[in-house]
C-alpha cells in the first residue's frame, strides 16, 4: 500500500481517490460484478500532463496499473488490487471538426458522449451498441455495432490517436509519421500507450430505420435461419445483430435488431425478417440513431458477466442447432450473441489494422450472466462449454474486446493470427518494452 499520494495529488490537475474516500466505492466498480478489486488508489486524470505523472508515479512506487476508459472490459481489466488505476473518466470531451469531418475524442469518453456530440451535426461514427460503453477501449479492440457492414469496425475509422506512454512521452500515431503504431492501434488494444485523444473519421446519418424484432418458442429455429439468409444477401446499407435468449421456462427467445441506411422506407430484407416465424414483437421503425443506439442499453455494474467468443466463417444450419441446444442448458438470464460482420468490414485492406480475420460473416459469444456468487462455477462452465462447442467453425482464437481475463497467450495471439502477432510484439517492445501496460488482453513484447 501506498503511505502518502500527497506527491500524487500535487502532481495532477485532477484528484485522486484513496480507499477511505466517499468516491472510491463507486470508482472502483466496474460493468461486470465478478470483479471485486481494491485498487491502493484511482488518479481521476484531467490531461496527458496527468496520465504521464500517474504513469510515472506507479512506476516508481512499484504498483501495478489498470487504465480505465468506460469501465466495461468485461475481464475487468481497468481495475487492479493495490495498484493504481489510471482513470480518464474526467477526459470525455468530443469536439466535431466539420470541414474535416472528423470527431476528437478524449480518453475517457463514452459512446453517449461520442453519439450525442457527433449526432448534434447529423454525423456519425460506427461505435459500439451499448452507451456506457468506452470509446477508447472498444475502438483500441476493434468495435462491432449497428453500422458495421456501412462503415467497418470502429478501428477502421481511426484515423489519428494521442499516446502518452509509459516513459511519459506524448506521442501521436497517424498515417504519416507513425502508420505501423496507427496500424497496432486498430485491433491491439491498450497496449502500446494511454490515449488522451482518438482521432475518427465521421459520415453523415441521422436516422435509421431500426430497433427490435422479438420471435419465441420453437419458430426460433427458423427465424434464425432467415435472419442468416437475410443478411447473406442484404447489401452494405444494412447491419444486422441477433441475440438468443431463454425465458424461465427455457423457451427460446431470439432478438433481431436491423439498422438499415439505405433510402427505401419499406426495405425487402426488412419484410423477409417480418415474415419469419415466431414472431411476437416488431418494434423497427424509422427513428433518430441515437435511439438505435438504445435499443440494447442493460444496467451498469448489476450483474456478473463471463463471455467468450468466436468468429466464425459461416452459420450453418448444424451451428444454428448446436447454439439452440446449448440455450436449453443455459439458467437465464444470459444470451448467445451473434454479430455480423460482413459488408465495409470485410473489403477493408487486409493490412491496414492489426485486427484480423476479415473474411468471418460473424462473431458468436456465449455471454452467461447473473448475479448470485454462487452460480459462479455454473455459469462459467456454461459459457466454456459452449464456446467449446462453437470452436469447431471458428476462424480465429476470438475478438479481444470479449475476452476474460483467463485466456491463455496463445488464444490472444490466436485472435490475431501469428504474423499479425509478432508485428504487434516488435510494437510493444518498441513502446512499452517492460510490460508496464500488461492489465490488458496482454500483447508481451518481443
Ligand atoms: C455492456 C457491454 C456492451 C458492449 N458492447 C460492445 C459492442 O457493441 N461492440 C463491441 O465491439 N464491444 C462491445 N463491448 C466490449 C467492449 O468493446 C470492451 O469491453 C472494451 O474494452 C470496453 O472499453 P472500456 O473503455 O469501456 O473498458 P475499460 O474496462 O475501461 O477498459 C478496458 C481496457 O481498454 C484499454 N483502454 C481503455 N481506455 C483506454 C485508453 N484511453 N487508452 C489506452 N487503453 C485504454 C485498457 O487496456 C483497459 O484495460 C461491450 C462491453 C459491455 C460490457
Amino acid at each position: 500500500m501506498i503511505e502518502n499520494l500527497t506527491a500524487l495529488r500535487d502532481s495532477l490537475t485532477g484528484d485522486v481517490l484513496a480507499p477511505s474516500d466517499p468516491e472510491y466505492e463507486r470508482s472502483r466498480l466496474c460493468f461486470n460484478l465478478l470483479i471485486d478489486r481494491r485498487p491502493a488508489a484511482i488518479a481521476r486524470c484531467a490531461n496527458p500532463g496527468d496520465v504521464a505523472a500517474a504513469l510515472a508515479f506507479a512506476q516508481e512506487h512499484d504498483l501495478e496499473i489498470a487504465v480505465r476508459g468506460g469501465g466495461h472490459n468485461p475481464a475487468g481489466h481497468c481495475v487492479v488490487d493495490d495498484g493504481l488505476v489510471v482513470d480518464l473518466s474526467r477526459m470525455r470531451r468530443v469536439e466535431v471538426d466539420l470541414d474535416a469531418r472528423l470527431a476528437h475524442s478524449e480518453g475517457g469518453a463514452t459512446w453517449l458522449d461520442f453519439d450525442a456530440a457527433t449526432q448534434a451535426r447529423g454525423l456519425v461514427t460506427p461505435g459500439g451498441v451499448v452507451g456506457s460503453t468506452g470509446v477508447a477501449g472498444l475502438a483500441l479492440g476493434g468495435g462491432i455495432g449497428h453500422l458495421t457492414a456501412q462503415y467497418g469496425f470502429t478501428c477502421d475509422n481511426l484515423v489519428a490517436a494521442e499516446l502518452v506512454t509509459p516513459a511519459g512521452e506524448v506521442i501521436l500515431a497517424n498515417e504519416e509519421e507513425t502508420p505501423e503504431l496507427l496500424w497496432g492501434l486498430r485491433g491491439g488494444g491498450g497496449n502500446f500507450g494511454v490515449a488522451t485523444r482518438l482521432t475518427f473519421r465521421l459520415h453523415p446519418l441521422s436516422t435509421v430505420v431500426g430497433g427490435r424484432l422479438d420471435y419465441t418458442g420453437d419458430a426460433v429455429r427458423k427465424a434464425l435461419r432467415t435472419f442468416r439468409d437475410v443478411d447473406a444477401e442484404a447489401d452494405d446499407d444494412l447491419t444486422c445483430q441477433a441475440q438468443l435468449e431463454v425465458d424461465e421456462a427455457l423457451t427460446p427467445a431470439l432478438i433481431v435488431a436491423p439498422c438499415y441506411t439505405g433510402s427505401d422506407e419499406d426495405p425487402e430484407e426488412l419484410r423477409l425478417l417480418r415474415s419469419a416465424p415466431g414472431l411476437v414483437s416488431d418494434e423497427v421503425r424509422r427513428h433518430a440513431f441515437l435511439d438505435q443506439q438504445r435499443v440494447f442499453d442493460p444496467g451498469y455494474g448489476v450483474d456478473r458477466n463471463y463471455w467468450k467468443s468466436h468468429f466464425v466463417r459461416e452459420l450453418p444450419d448444424e451451428l444454428i442447432d448446436l447454439l439452440i441446444d446449448r440455450m436449453g442448458a443455459l439458467r437465464p438470464p444470459g444470451a448467445i450473441l451473434i454479430e455480423s460482420l460482413r459488408g465495409a468490414s470485410q473489403r477493408i485492406a487486409p493490412d491496414s489494422a492489426a485486427l484480423g480475420y476479415r473474411g468471418a460473416a460473424f462473431n458468436i459469444s456465449a455471454m452467461a450472466s447473473w448475479t448470485d456468487p454462487a452460480l459462479d462455477d455454473e455459469h462459467i462452465a456454461w459459457t466454456r462449454d459452449t464456446a467449446a462447442a462453437i470452436e469447431p467453425w471458428a476462424v480465429s482464437g476470438g475478438y479481444a474486446n470479449y475476452m476474460q481475463a483467463d485466456e491463455p497467450l496463445d488464444r490472444v495471439r490466436a485472435a490475431y493470427g501469428p504474423e499479425s502477432f509478432d508485428r504487434l510484439q516488435a510494437l510493444k517492445r518498441r513502446y512499452d518494452p517492460t510490460n508496464v501496460l500488461h492489465r490488458n488482453q496482454n500483447i508481451p513484447p518481443r
